[in-house]
């Protein structure tokens, strides 16, 4: 089933997600879910909040320049990451939850360790490196109630607040 994805100013996107204490049919339920609307808006992850559910699991399937897999789709529950390797900039990110197409140069790191489960309960431990990386941490990002528009400077976000002001008010906008 393809949920609705929240989008800012919403303000639940700000909430804190809880811990997942149980891997139940229920989570692998919305774990489907959320991959089914991931693949329906072309998204290369996706995290529990944006869907309403305030709990601790993203899915991702990030792409390389080609278009092509560069890794497994997967379900992460309860990730925490470790952030390692060097300061770099992820180009132009973008955002589900953040309407009108909006992008921004964000700064990141080019490597992360990340512990959390997988959908089986199994430990995950694992390296994840440069776009797989950049994915992780905007997703984990989101299960803290943070948005990348969060980490732009203070001028750009008025500009960007300024423009979804006139687009809600005038109910349409590109
Ligand atoms: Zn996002």
């Amino acid at each position: 089933m393809i949920l609705d994805i929240l989008t800012y100013p919403d303000p639940r996107l700000k909430q804190m997600s809880a811990p997942i204490s149980e891997i139940t049919d229920q989570v692998r339920a919305l774990s489907q879910d959320m991959f089914e609307t991931m693949y329906a808006s072309n998204g290369v992850g996706l995290a529990a909040p944006q869907v309403g559910h305030f709990v601790r699991m993203i899915v991702m399937c990030p792409l390389n320049e080609k278009g092509k897999e560069s890794h497994a789709p997967r379900a992460l529950i309860n990730p925490q990451l470790t952030l390692l390797g060097d300061e770099i900039v992820s180009p132009k990110e973008g955002c589900l939850s953040v309407p009108y197409n909006y992008r921004a140069d964000i700064a990141r790191v080019s490597r992360v360790a990340c512990s959390a489960l997988d959908l089986d309960g199994n430990s995950v431990d694992e390296e994840f490196v440069d776009y797989c990386a950049i994915v992780l941490q905007h997703e984990c990002d989101h299960l803290d109630g943070k948005l990348f528009i969060d980490r732009i400077s203070y001028l750009r976000r008025s500009l960007y607040d300024a423009k979804v002001k006139k687009c809600r008010s005038r109910k349409n906008c590109e």
